[in-house]
């Protein structure tokens, strides 16, 4: 039995280790020269350093197990950090249900709202009942106009897209795990979550499993309708591996793009499938400057971020006073994507400066940008109608990654659910239970 696992983030890692943990031959092909696609590492002064937060969610029981399983849970420890919301020159707390109610950007009344429906998000694991409905219509008639403000702005900040454009459902998810996190702690491992990355990697290999870096997937090829082969290209040269069965977790527009003969329905189907991108800058300080761990700016028109993550708050063995991740998503078309790394962390240090009322740039010691063009789906209010199921039509093709965790966020717990659902799926397939 041989499968092919297309992708080597998180999803893709965990549905190679459970395939190889169970007598298959695996091989796993990544295009990029380091693993952990969303959640990989920059090695810098001999450390890793997430190239975005990555702290664990303390709701995030997928991402917990796997730690644990993993033998890592002793270097997993929490934090109950500050959150907060930044409006017209002002920082507000928003670390509690006391600090809610004093938020001033609200009126009282939104205030009460905005905090009922959170707890009533957290009721729930799943809002699937709120498919085909948008944030719009479904926050303005539970919360009212004035809690609707607050909740815009966050669908904002995420997807760069009108309320009417993101579903219920996935809002209410998210509030539902994140808000969690938010009133409680937030985790973090000594060594990164580039130790979830070696971990699942080293768990993959010891059973034989290969997992190869800088081989990019350019086809998957059907004969009568079912997978026959998959090529890639490394080191400039097109390889091939015949096998019957593969594993994709690559954003949906780069699996389009590399398989011929999918039903047409299906493929249609697939197209619908959106991505925002996102810009995510590492900036490394000699002194610390923010008080929140997360701090959200809400004056969207003149900042060019949305949220600002001291991880000196968070990430205890950091060489520097201070490590900021300054983040905005966006759409890849737009023209702020298309500025030079260097150009866009100046505009982010020049807009720290005001935020935080000093000379950012005077404290810089370093800084990297990560770009991430498939950064999440935009899940739109009827995602679930195109989501794909992880068997897919076509015998021998399975599906993990982010366009499947739908209506939960994605985050690590998710991706990792969904390359292993993929891979248990393949077993059952095989008779393996
Ligand atoms: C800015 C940001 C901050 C985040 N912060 C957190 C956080 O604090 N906590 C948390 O829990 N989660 C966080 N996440 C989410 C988390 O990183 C993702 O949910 C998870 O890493 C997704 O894993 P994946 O394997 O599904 O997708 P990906 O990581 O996107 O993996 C897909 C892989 O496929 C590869 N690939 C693409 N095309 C090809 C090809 N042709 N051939 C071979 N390989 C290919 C890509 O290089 C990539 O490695 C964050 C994400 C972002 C973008």
């Amino acid at each position: 039995m041989k499968a092919v696992v297309l992708g080597g983030g998180l999803s893709g890692l965990m549905a190679a280790s459970v395939l190889s943990n169970n007598g298959f031959e695996t091989i796993l092909l990544e295009k990029d020269e380091i693993l952990g696609g969303l959640a990989s590492s920059y090695l810098i002064d001999g450390k890793y350093i997430p190239k975005t937060y990555h702290h664990v969610m303390c709701g995030d029981s997928t991402t917990l197990n796997t730690i644990y399983g993993l033998g890592l849970g002793s270097n997993l420890y929490w934090r109950k950090l500050k959150v907060g919301f930044y409006s017209q020159g002002k920082s507000y707390d928003f670390s509690s249900p006391l600090s809610i109610l004093k938020f001033k950007p609200l009126s009282l009344w939104g205030r009460i709202k905005f905090g009922l429906l959170v707890f009533k998000a957290r009721r729930k694991m799943s809002w699937q009942e709120l498919e085909g409905v948008s944030v719009e219509d479904y926050c303005k008639a539970a919360a009212g106009e004035e809690a609707y403000k607050l909740i815009n702005y966050i669908v904002q900040a995420k997807f760069a897209e009108p309320s009417d454009n993101v579903s219920a459902a996935w809002l209410m998810s998210r509030f539902g795990h994140e808000s969690k996190s938010v009133s409680d702690r937030f985790g973090y491992l000594k060594g990164g979550v580039e130790t979830i990355v070696d971990g699942l990697t080293k768990r993959c290999t010891k059973k034989g499993g290969a997992v190869k870096t800088g081989a990019k997937v350019t086809r998957i090829i059907l004969k009568a309708g079912e997978v026959n082969k998959v090529e890639y290209m490394e080191k400039g040269k097109t390889q091939e591996i015949r096998t019957d069965t593969v594993v994709s977790t690559l954003p949906m527009p780069m699996l389009l793009k590399v398989v011929d003969g999918l039903p047409q329905e299906y493929r249609k189907s697939l197209e619908n499938i959106e991505y925002k991108s996102s810009l995510c800058a590492a900036i490394a300080l000699s002194e610390r400057v923010s008080p929140f761990y997360w701090l959200n700016i809400m004056d969207l028109d003149e900042y060019p971020f949305v949220g600002i993550f001291e991880h000196g708050h968070l990430n205890t063995e950091l060489k520097y006073p201070s490590l900021m991740f300054v983040v905005k998503y966006l759409n890849s078309t737009d023209e702020f994507w298309q500025k030079s790394d260097r150009k866009i962390v100046e505009e982010y240090l020049s807009h720290l400066s005001d935020v935080f009322d000093c000379d950012v740039g005077e404290k810089l010691l370093w800084w990297r940008l990560h770009r991430a063009e498939y950064s999440t789906p935009l899940f739109i209010p009827d995602y679930g109608k195109y989501m794909p199921e992880a068997k897919s039509p076509v015998k021998g093709l399975y599906i993990g990654g982010i366009s499947r965790t739908y209506p939960r966020d994605r985050y690590m717990g998710t991706a990792l659910q969904t390359g292993m659902e993929a891979a248990q799926i393949v077993l059952l397939n095989h008779g393996i239970t």
